[in-house]
């Protein structure tokens, strides 16, 4: 099987944004706020996933992918508390019921309903509710819900323990994922998201946080930001500090994907991070949507790279299949009750 562990429902129908214009018009207007669910039918959900992701997923070959709300749309940073609950809310559902009408194509990741300032508690609830209601297998997590502001405590602060401690619970893994941003220093796409995700990764190195939570499963998307690139400056800083090496100290618990958008990127990632630790994502269809001239393919058809890379079959059978099946054991449970695994 190729498993895409990384794709976002970034064409949904539009009933769902006008639930959101309601919303954020509502943040300041109390009285235009909507309720109830988003004018939708699953006619229109087919729609937006036939012509997008499901074709592209039978042209590129893939067989099913990791699906979760749409990241740059998530914005924690929008309106209250109760909003980012709302919002959080209606995007899962939407997800459950793609994942209803494909169920062999898709599986469900949730938002979580986070918000700047908000004990990271709050968002316990719905992690449950979506893996054990709408029988997701993991979250999204944004360390910075802030939205480019980056005031939250590290994610290795006690405040983010309780979600680790239900994903613990629950066997779910998170991806860290930051949405948009509202700092006009940071694009969102070709920074914020960089630059959370390299973030992440010297957070961990600095904290015992997998010391606490041993089975506790992170995956840094986007091919681990700078992370591989600069990989012997992560060693020695933890070198430096008199910390255990990488392979003893992150590397039974982070994961990257291979949302790296060039062949020279996916050597370097394949080359440096053990095969153990990655992940097939493709992101698409999201961040960068165009076709390449040097190769003639799009960017985001990330298969092409994992084909023409220089690794075994068992490792190009581990980054598409049984790494995804480790990280995600809900999801292997999942694809043996349909019989889809051999
Ligand atoms: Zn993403």
């Amino acid at each position: 099987m190729i498993i895409d562990c990384h794709g976002h429902y970034t064409t949904a129908p539009k009933g769902l944004q006008d639930f959101r214009d309601a919303q954020i018009a509502g943040v300041n207007d109390p009285s235009q706020r909507p309720t109830g669910d988003p004018k939708v039918s699953d006619d229109e959900i087919r729609q937006s996933i036939e012509g997008a992701q499901m074709k592209l997923q039978r042209e590129r070959g893939l067989d099913l992918t990791i699906f979760s709300p749409r990241a740059s749309a998530m914005a924690h940073h929008i309106g209250d508390e109760a909003i980012s609950r709302q919002w959080t809310r209606v995007c899962n559902d939407m997800i459950a019921r793609v994942v209803a009408l494909y169920p062999d194509n898709f599986i469900g990741v949730c938002q979580l309903p986070q918000s700047p300032g908000a004990p990271p508690a709050n968002s316990v609830a719905e992690l449950e509710r979506c893996v054990t209601e709408l029988g997701f297998v993991g979250c999204n997590l944004n360390p910075d819900p802030s939205g480019g502001h980056w005031d939250s405590p590290p994610l290795t602060d006690r405040a983010w323990y309780p979600i680790y401690e239900k994903m613990v619970e629950l066997d779910v893994p998170a991806m860290v994922h930051v949405s948009s941003s509202c700092n006009p220093n940071f694009h969102a796409t070709g920074a914020h998201y960089i630059n959370a995700d390299t973030t992440a990764f010297m957070q961990f190195i600095t904290s015992d946080l997998f010391k606490d939570f041993p089975t506790l499963r992170m995956i840094i998307p986007h091919g681990g930001g700078a992370v591989p690139y600069h990989w012997g400056r992560y060693r020695g800083l933890a070198q430096d500090m008199k910390r255990p090496p990488l392979s003893e100290l992150v590397m039974e618990n982070v994961f990257f994907d291979t949302c790296v958008y060039h062949q020279a990127g996916i050597d370097l990632l394949l080359k440096v991070i053990p095969n153990k630790n990655i992940l097939f994502g493709s992101e698409m269809v999201g961040a960068v949507r165009g076709v390449d001239p040097e190769s003639g393919f799009n960017y985001d058809d990330t298969k092409r790279y994992i084909e023409a890379a220089n690794i075994t079959p068992a490792e190009r059978k581990a980054i598409y299949e049984g790494n995804a099946l480790t990280v995600f054991p809900r999801l292997k449970t999942r694809l043996q009750a349909r019989g889809l695994l051999g």
